[in-house]
């Protein structure tokens, strides 16, 4: 679990030490084991998480918001052959979530959860 939401592809490039702190593990613990965990039995097939935690520095480089749910360990972006189902798996499932964005043409779902306050909030995107 800490390595497919810790690793990065960037940080090995430019040697940065993609280390959650302890407030982060536990945003992180949280999203696997209430949103991510759930998601995976429901839709039944492998989904890659290409990007989990994020260092400032990390998401920085790889161009993310400065308020990316990422740096807190709250987000992942899921990777999947049709996002577009996985969205609708989230949803239909009543698993909880803060925000869900899906990138169509890109194929992946981001999905987030806070430790209360859950928005349920879901934007498509185009790109
Ligand atoms: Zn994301």
């Amino acid at each position: 679990m800490w390595d497919e939401m810790t690793q990065s592809e960037t940080a090995r490039k430019h040697g940065i030490v993609n280390e959650p702190g302890r407030e982060e593990r536990a945003a992180i613990e949280e999203l696997v084991k209430r949103t991510l965990q759930p998601l995976r039995l429901a839709y039944g097939r492998p989904i890659r998480i290409s990007s989990g935690y994020r260092c400032r520095e990390l998401n920085r480089l790889v161009g993310g918001s400065p308020k990316s749910q990422h740096i807190k360990g709250e987000a992942a972006d899921c990777v999947v052959g049709d996002a577009s189902r996985l969205l609708g798996v989230l949803l239909a499932h009543q698993i909880p979530f803060d925000q869900a964005i899906l990138y169509r043409k890109r194929n992946f779902l981001h999905v987030s959860l806070r430790s209360m306050r859950n928005r349920r909030k879901v934007i498509i995107m185009d790109n």
